[in-house]
């Protein structure tokens, strides 16, 4: 792999780590190395390893949890930007009886924003127990459930344009959510502005805790995976569906398997690699076409320079 020429220079300026695996930041534990490795702990170093990069010609991928992520083999060329440290706790207002906004940055995770709206009885994000990831991540990804998004609870975004480094407040009406992606390139998302509904603290727990057990009992959680392989084709025609009555449930290439608990997982039995994990797509979709006619399009987002894979 040939580098960038200011991989160097932005190395320096910031003390940054080259050529770091990226299984060590993806769920699915996958990836070949980033040729450089940014976690910045502040707006103000972001943009400024950002601006660095921009001034250098060196590309820039943006990492929340690495959830619903791909690496390939090969690794990603350029910087590799994690946002998982940027965070700095959970502001509540109270706006009325009735509405809270919660305020945190991109790098808060998921579970501990649910965990929060549960003790202080604050309804809304219940559909989303047991998602992995950051705050950021899943309103890029809309995460949630085959009907509900996290787009429903966002009040407003702080966002970072990666072009101009200028960041913008985008309201609810500017912000065009869809199944499982947010329509917003070449952006950043810094802060996360939720309205949420005041509810008898026990309801949201039993609310939580029943989407959690149904997630639990339904889905792998304990393999590595990246969730939902692929998107569901229609809101009443699940991809796991699809997939398990064309007999997939346990399909293997070598460790990359199709769960057997539910066939819209691909799940890393250890060793897998990216390209394992492809061939096993390729396969499935293959057998799904030839059989209903249908292309199964992938929810987990494959990232990176892909140079060698198929
Ligand atoms: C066991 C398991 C269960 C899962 N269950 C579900 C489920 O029930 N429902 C569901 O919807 N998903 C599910 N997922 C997928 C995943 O958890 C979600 O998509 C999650 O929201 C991704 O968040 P992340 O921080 O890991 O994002 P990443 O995977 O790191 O990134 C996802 C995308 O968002 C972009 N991105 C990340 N942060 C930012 C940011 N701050 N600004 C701009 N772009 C950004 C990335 O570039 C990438 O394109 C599951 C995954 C696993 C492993």
């Amino acid at each position: 792999m040939t580098k960038y020429p200011g991989i160097k220079k932005i190395q320096k300026a910031f003390d940054l780590a080259a050529d770091v695996p990226m299984r060590q930041y993806t769920r699915f534990k996958v990836g070949g190395p980033a040729e450089l490795l940014a976690l910045p702990r502040t707006r103000q170093e972001l943009v400024a390893i950002l601006k660095t990069a921009k001034d250098e010609s060196v590309p820039v991928t943006i990492v929340g949890g690495g959830c619903n992520l791909l690496v390939p083999d090969q690794g990603i060329r350029g910087l590799v930007l994690v946002t998982t440290r940027l965070t700095s706790g959970i502001l509540a207002d109270k706006k009325t009886d009735q509405k809270t906004r919660l305020s945190m940055d991109a790098g808060e995770r998921l579970s501990t924003v649910c965990r929060y709206t549960v003790t202080h009885g604050l309804s809304g994000l219940e559909f989303c127990a047991g998602i992995p990831g950051t705050m950021g991540g899943a309103v890029m990804m809309n995460a949630g459930t085959a009907t509900q998004g996290i787009g429903s609870c966002i009040h407003c975004l702080e966002v970072l344009n990666l072009d101009t480094l200028m960041v913008t407040l985008l309201k609810k009406q500017h912000l065009v959510f869809t199944y499982r992606c947010l329509e917003l390139t070449n952006h950043l998302i810094l802060g996360i502005h939720l309205e949420l509904t005041s509810m008898n603290p026990d309801q949201v727990k039993n609310n939580f805790d029943a989407h959690l057990k149904h997630k639990q009992k339904t889905q792998p959680m304990d393999l590595p995976s990246a969730g939902c392989f692929f998107k569901n084709p229609r809101p009443n025609l699940p991809a796991g569906k699809l997939i398990e009555d064309a007999g997939l449930k346990g399909e293997a290439v070598r460790d990359a398997q199709v769960s057997p608990i539910h066939a819209n997982y691909i799940v890393n039995r250890g060793h897998a690699t990216c390209q394992d994990i492809l061939d096993l797509k390729a396969r499935i979709q293959k057998t799904v076409f030839t059989r209903y006619g249908i292309t199964l399009e992938t929810e987990v987002r494959l990232t990176g320079k892909r140079e060698k894979t198929r």
